[in-house]
């Protein structure tokens, strides 16, 4: 007995940071011309990238491609955070490299391992003092 090798439904293949970042931006209430002003790409352009991304995931419409991509676990559904420690990590649970992200994640991170040595330093100071 051989098992059924149809594959309906969605595509193995996993979106990519460009399609997740265009489906993020929709999830938050973006329309498809802040979404291509956002993405530097042409709004004809969002539309065959969410064509994309429907298909890959098996999405009907964009609120269910939401929730198939909340479900599993692609999106979060919250605008994602950078720019600082929490940008950085945020970037570290998604399973992303935080310092290739080009949105000042590693410069805030850097910012903030200095103050965090320079306030390690100042107690150091104060305990030796004391
Ligand atoms: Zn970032």
């Amino acid at each position: 007995m051989t098992a059924p090798t149809s594959r309906r439904g969605p595509s193995s293949r996993p979106v990519t940071p460009h399609q997740l970042k265009a489906l993020q931006l929709a999830a938050t209430g973006h329309t498809h011309q802040q979404i291509a002003s956002e993405l530097g790409i042409s709004e004809k352009s969002v539309g065959k990238l969410m064509t994309e991304i429907f298909r890959k995931i098996g999405a009907k419409s964009m609120p269910h491609a939401v929730l198939l991509a909340c479900q599993a676990g692609i999106l979060d559904g919250r605008p994602q955070r950078h720019g600082d420690h929490a940008g950085f990590t945020a970037h570290v649970r998604r399973g992303e490299d935080p310092w290739a992200c080009p949105h000042g994640c590693p410069e805030g991170e850097r910012t903030y391992r200095t103050e965090r040595r320079r306030t390690r330093r100042t107690t150091d100071q104060q305990e030796r003092a004391a």
